[in-house]
């Protein structure tokens, strides 16, 4: 008799993305004549800059000319894109990371699960709070979680920390020290942001308590304020206790197309049962050479042509357009009497839903008299109770009309 993986049990039953689509539909197919407004998920709509597709075809010809075709490719990546990757995303920050630091995949989502292969199954892992579900989801099936409390709707062994507007959603270091910290910011789904100093605080402690930083700035691309930090190894010291994952998803507009990258420093270190110190790099190296082929020839030369003069601007153009979108959401919202968060360095918007109403609540509100889909806070994590998601990744068309018929039910 083969068993299953038991710890897929403990995994709550449905996912956020498909509930909120199961009741889509059914509010559809009541209402066919009703045109619903879709700011929940965070998918983008503008298309691939033309420089990039331009190089993913050139690289497409390529591969069918017997003198350019390429078969397997490094499982780390190409030397062409981990080259630019280090010099733009790092040098020209005045951070140093070697180009053999960057490890090419294809997907944020993806790096944030996986990296847990390389990790103890014991270790105490915490999460900030709401936060994007993928970290807990993908501890819960590797069995770090613990059991579920449905009562108060956490994981026993995972430690919350809660960033509301109590705390400025700036989480508080935890009392209880984690082995496995996830960071995200600017942050999913809050589109809120740590200053340096506030960064500093978490390396620090990293340090203090040998406990490792998952850090995701999925979304550095949109910050605008000077003062925020793109990258956790701006912060001194950070390349000893944190992996950092990136991803061309929101940047460059590539969820159908797949393109991201973990950095895991050479220096960095984690520990054997009895203390021993084994560098991470060489086991995540080990990890992708034995389970990922690598990312196809012809994304990794569209990866590679984002950092191109013409792929900057084109993706900065589209980056200004969502960002345009968030001020859009922000700004109508603030005048309609709801108080927001985010939006300025992140394409989330995270507002807090009228008193007496649940995330839940607020949700079917808009649903039904507004044609407005957002996104529950309380689908984040616990501390996401009593707010809600809109994203700036639609058209600035559908977002300016669903903004009005926001206002038009409060
Ligand atoms: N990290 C965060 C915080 C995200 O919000 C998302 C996507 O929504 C991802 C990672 C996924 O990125 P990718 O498309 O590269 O898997």
């Amino acid at each position: 008799m083969f068993k299953i993986n038991e710890n897929f049990l403990e995994l709550q039953d449905s996912y956020l993305f498909s509930t909120i689509a199961k009741k889509v539909a059914e509010f559809q197919k009541n209402n066919p004549d009703k045109k619903i407004i879709k700011l929940g998920i965070g998918d983008v709509t503008r298309p691939i800059a033309p420089a990039v597709v331009q190089a993913m075809s050139k690289a497409v010809m390529e591969m069918g000319k017997p003198e350019t075709f390429r078969g397997y490719g490094p499982e780390q990546g190409y030397d062409f894109l981990r080259n630019k990757i280090a010099e733009f995303d790092y040098k020209n920050r005045g951070i140093n990371i070697e180009p053999d630091e960057i490890f090419v995949s294809d997907g944020a989502k993806c790096d944030c699960g996986n990296i847990g292969d390389i990790l103890g199954n014991d270790n105490i892992v915490a999460i900030t709070d709401p936060v994007y579900p993928v970290y807990l989801d993908t501890n819960v099936m590797a069995g770090r979680s613990g059991k579920y409390n449905s009562e108060k709707n956490i994981y026993e062994n995972i430690i919350y920390i809660p960033a509301t507007a109590d705390n400025n959603f700036v989480p508080e270091l935890p009392k209880k020290v984690p082995d496995m910290i996830y960071l995200c910011f600017p942050n999913n789904p809050t589109g809120t942001t740590l200053t340096k100093p506030e960064l500093k605080k978490w390396v620090d402690y990293a340090k203090e308590n040998k406990s490792l930083i998952l850090f995701d700035s999925a979304y550095e691309a949109f910050i605008s304020d000077e003062d925020v930090p793109h990258s956790i190894y701006e912060i001194d010291g950070a390349k000893d206790v944190a992996i950092e994952f990136r991803s061309f998803s929101k940047t460059a507009g590539f969820t159908g197309v797949r393109c991201a990258y973990a950095v895991v420093p050479k220096n960095l270190k984690g520990y054997t049962k009895d203390g021993k110190e084994v560098y991470l790099h060489g086991l995540w190296n080990r990890r992708h050479g034995t389970k990922f082929n690598g990312v196809s020839y012809p994304v990794q030369r569209a990866a590679e042509a984002v950092y191109s003069k013409e792929g900057q601007k084109q993706i900065k153009e589209n980056i200004k357009y969502y960002m345009n979108n968030a001020k859009i959401i922000k700004e109508g919202l603030e005048k309609a009497g709801f108080t927001v968060y985010g939006g300025t360095n992140a394409p989330y918007i995270w507002l807090k839903v009228p008193e007496g109403l649940t995330s839940w609540e607020f949700f079917d509100k808009l649903l039904n008299e507004a044609n407005v889909v957002g996104t529950p806070g309380v689908g984040f994590g616990p501390s996401g109770e009593g707010y809600f998601r809109l994203t700036a990744f639609g058209t600035k068309e559908n977002t300016e009309e669903a903004i009005e018929r926001i206002k038009n039910i409060v």
